[in-house]
């Protein structure tokens, strides 16, 4: 056995046991009883104790010292390892469990939190966890910027300079576009029917399999947040139903499927080594917006949708299909991020990546945070957050310790404006098939330029090599501001 093989055996049960962690994650949001939250904390942070002494066991060293990569493939498994190991060694073990047990059970807190209004009851956790996580950044940095070494956990390369003057070039054009959609006429009104549980659920399967999921290696379940988990063979997809607002679901459910597809979608050579994930959360999420957004809310794919939902619901009140993809596409400032339209979307980003940076860096207290927030809101949407479930206890991700996060939603949306418009210009005749519900050619074309080379590349190469170009924002802008200016007539 060469020094590539021993580490290469040595790294695949290293990944077996992460994918088994992460299904651990699954079963939290799905299955488990409540009863059992703590002591899956102790089980999240035993497996990550066993993982953390992988990925910092010292033959790593030595194994990458003398092994030698045959080809690009090779070498690019190297990089990654070495990476994961050179940043795990930095955190020791005491501080990585913590985070583990931590987060598990704040999750736990957080929504019941949520639940009850009472931010008070959430607030002591959450500095327990930005505590360890500054910790962590510390641990990382290396005398460098704090914020920028989480980020690179979810966007390798990405900084938040680059994040921040990005953010700055978008926002005066998004400001001017919903200034423009809310002055040229009133959004449509919402949908005003009753859409059942099953027949909802039906059709979520249905629509997730003409995006392409394929339900032999993955499924489909309930759960508060929707999300998608795992990799290679397994690919689990989760969302929630409203029966009031069918596309709450729907939409939940192409966008995870853009996830799950992504995973689904690697070369399977890859299968349990670091190449067999998706390269960074802003490729993935390039992958579930293009899906949700590009394609699931585009007016030919709509029009599709509205005749499924005639078919299964009946009338349901809506004149026809334009007035059903103006519904799709209504613009209106709302509380809720994952409920914002793609117009609002990536403002709700940018304030949490300013509140976020500040609270990692030290410069914003967590008793300070409602206020700020409160505040903030009201400044970049012109509406006081009437309750905490429509404020700073919308979202998971602080009690998940998922800090640097936020900005890769927008750099998601971004590369997802670069790969829709040199997806249209390889396949012509793109509106006629999504209109017939078919998405067969938009999903291959993104299986064969970006899905199947999971971490082959770097984030921002892959989408060079997809697109023929340089990612940049103005794709993004240009589809919006077209889109928007012909649903409201601009
Ligand atoms: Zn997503």
């Amino acid at each position: 056995m060469s020094a590539l093989d021993d580490l290469m055996a040595f790294q695949r049960q290293t990944e077996a046991l992460a994918q088994i962690a992460g299904r651990l994650s699954w079963d939290q949001e799905t299955m488990m009883p409540r009863g059992a939250a703590e002591q899956r904390g102790e089980e999240m942070a035993a497996i990550e104790g066993v993982l953390h002494a992988r990925r910092t066991d010292p033959r790593l060293a030595d194994w990458l010292e003398e092994a030698t990569p045959a080809d690009g493939v090779a070498a690019a498994q190297l990089r990654l390892i070495r990476r994961a190991h050179e940043r795990a060694v930095r955190v020791p073990s005491g501080l990585a469990q913590a985070l583990a047990r931590v987060t598990s059970t704040a999750q736990g807190i957080w929504a019941e939190a949520r639940a009850t209004e009472k931010v008070a009851n959430f607030l002591p956790t959450l500095a327990e966890v930005i505590a360890l996580k500054r910790e962590e950044a510390f641990a990382l940095a290396e005398g460098g910027d704090l914020y920028d070494a989480l980020l690179d956990d979810y966007e390798p390369g990405a900084t938040a300079a680059d994040m921040a003057a990005m953010f700055g070039r978008m926002r005066p054009r998004l400001v001017r576009l919903r200034e423009a959609v809310l002055a040229a006429a009133p959004p449509p009104p919402k949908l005003d029917h009753h859409f059942g549980e099953g027949a909802q659920l039906r059709f979520a399967r249905d629509l997730a399999t003409a995006f392409g999921y394929d339900f032999t290696r993955g499924r489909l379940d309930l759960a508060v947040h929707p999300f998608s988990s795992g990799s290679g063979n397994d690919v689990r997809i989760t969302t929630r139903v409203v029966e009031t607002d069918p596309f709450n679901c729907f939409y939940s459910v192409i966008h995870e499927v853009g996830h799950a597809c992504y995973e689904l979608g690697i070369d399977r050579d890859y299968l349990l080594t670091p190449l067999g994930n998706g390269v960074s959360m802003g490729v993935h999420e390039s992958q579930s917006r293009i899906y949700e957004n590009q394609l699931g809310r585009s007016p030919a794919f709509t029009g599709w949708i509205h005749r499924q939902m005639l078919d299964r619901f009946g009338d349901f009140g809506v004149a026809g299909p334009e007035e059903f993809t103006r519904i799709v596409n209504r613009v209106e400032p709302g509380f809720i991020r994952t409920e914002a339209d793609e117009v609002h979307y990536n403002l709700h980003i940018m304030m949490r990546f300013d509140l976020e940076r500040a609270l990692i860096r030290g410069e914003l207290a967590v008793a300070d945070l409602e206020a700020a927030w409160n505040d903030r809101f009201l400044a970049d949407f012109g509406v006081a957050v009437d309750r905490p479930a429509h404020g700073l206890l919308q979202d998971v991700h602080g009690s998940c310790g998922l800090f640097g996060y936020f900005p890769t939603y927008t750099l998601g949306n971004v590369y997802a404006g670069c790969l829709h418009l040199a997806l249209r210009e390889a396949v012509p005749g793109l509106d006629e098939q999504l209109a017939r519900g078919d998405t067969s050619a938009a999903t291959g074309w993104l299986r064969e330029n970006v899905q199947r080379h999971g971490g082959r590349y770097l984030p921002q190469e892959v989408i060079t090599l997809a697109c023929g170009e340089t990612p940049s924002e103005e794709p993004l802008l240009d589809y919006l501001d077209a889109k928007f200016g012909a649903l409201y007539g601009l």
